[in-house]
This record gives structure tokens, C-alpha cells and sequence, in this order.
């Protein structure tokens, strides 16, 4: 594990607060953001933004989605999105850090009072399930999987695998299923959280861990 150094958090939270003010302000983005059920009041609870005015160093993130890692010590990493409703052909759609850490998304829904958690790739899918009231931590793919994340889960009674309905979520939850005792949830083809739930809303999901 890696400590930050105070330097760096108070960087990161600047970062966070600008990118937080540069959405307020951009109405493109926000439409991205509502059209996968992610309202003000979302983007508020995760402190999501978009890079408009970077900070030294993060100019490639500019125009990107700005995603935050939140723990009770404050924001720990911060990973960008592409925020074009496109395929991302010749670029990636998530960008991380040069020196970033690997950190499980949204541990402060570890202390939520839960008998399960669930576990997501992908931050977007990990907000989808906690704002309907699924517990959830994401984790970026398995390839940043560390020993020390299922330690984190243990205490939960069962752990949910939400891969996406395709070969690689397949292979996401299988992988989960060895490494933290998960159960694995059958996505529907061609879905993933986030379609799932701006098709058939929180109950689609729910009816998925009955
Ligand atoms: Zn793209």
C-alpha cells in the first residue's frame, strides 16, 4: 500500500473541489452524466467532475470525466473518462494517474450497514448499484486487483461479482469467485449495471441478487 504525502492530498482535493466547480459549469457534461441516471445530487455525493481548467500535469485529462476515490481520510485517486458517447476508438476511455496507486472505488460503502457488498469493474457501475441502495466497491479490472482488497470484503456475509454481461465480465467473476469467496451475478448479455438500470431501474438490479 501506498501512503500520500500531505502535499498530495491536499492536491488531489484541489484537484477534486476544481473539477467538481469546471462541471457546475458545463452543461455537456452533465447531460453525460444524466444519461446514465447520474443526476446533481449523485454527482454531489461522489464529487464527480470534468477536467475543463487542469491543474499542472493533468492537461492530457482535459475534457475527461474526473472521478474521484473517496475515503474517510479524504481523496485518495482520481482516474478521467472519456466523456463522448462513442466506442473510444484509437484512445482509451479511462486514464489514470502516471504513479497512481491501485485502490478499491467507494470503500466508504464498506461501512454501511449491509450484509453483502457487491464488486464491480468499473467506478461508474460501483455508483450505479450503491445510489440504488446496493452496497458496492469497484475495482478499475483485475489486472489492478491487489492480495489486500479481499481482506476489505471479508467481513460481509456474501459478495456479490457483477461483471458485465460479456466473455471479460465472465472472466472478471470468475476470478472474484476464487480470489474473494464471491458469488457470481448472471448480467444479461450485452449488459452491464449501468444499461441494466437505465432499462429497468434499481429493481432490475435487486431482482438479480434475489
Ligand atoms: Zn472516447
Amino acid at each position: 500500500m501506498q501512503t500520500l504525502s500531505t502535499e498530495q492530498r491536499r492536491f488531489f482535493e484541489q484537484a477534486v473541489s476544481t473539477y467538481q466547480r469546471d462541471l457546475a459549469g458545463d452543461t455537456s457534461a452533465q447531460g453525460y452524466l444524466a444519461a446514465r441516471g447520474f443526476g446533481p445530487a449523485v454527482a454531489s455525493t461522489y464529487r464527480l467532475g470534468v477536467v475543463r481548467t487542469p491543474l499542472p500535469g493533468h492537461e492530457q485529462y482535459r475534457h475527461r470525466l474526473a472521478i474521484p476515490y473517496l475515503t474517510p481520510a479524504g481523496v485518495v485517486n482520481l482516474r478521467f473518462r472519456c466523456a463522448e458517447a462513442h466506442d473510444c476508438d484509437g484512445h482509451a476511455k479511462y486514464l489514470s494517474l502516471p504513479d497512481a496507486a491501485s485502490n478499491l472505488f467507494n470503500v466508504l460503502d464498506l461501512k454501511k450497514t449491509s450484509p453483502f457488498i457487491c464488486v464491480t469493474e468499473g467506478e461508474l457501475d460501483a455508483m450505479t448499484l450503491s445510489m440504488c441502495g446496493l452496497p458496492a466497491v469497484g475495482i478499475p479490472g483485475v489486472s489492478t486487483w491487489q492480495k489486500w482488497f479481499s481482506r476489505c470484503l471479508e467481513d460481509f456475509d456474501v459478495i456479490y461479482a457483477f461483471g458485465d454481461g460479456d466473455d471479460a465480465g465472465g472472466k472478471l467473476n470468475s476470478f472474484l469467485a476464487k480470489e474473494a469467496r464471491a458469488r457470481p451475478i448472471s448480467m444479461p448479455r450485452g449488459m452491464d449495471v449501468n444499461t441494466l438500470y437505465l432499462e429497468g431501474g434499481a429493481d432490475a438490479l435487486e431482482r438479480l441478487i434475489d
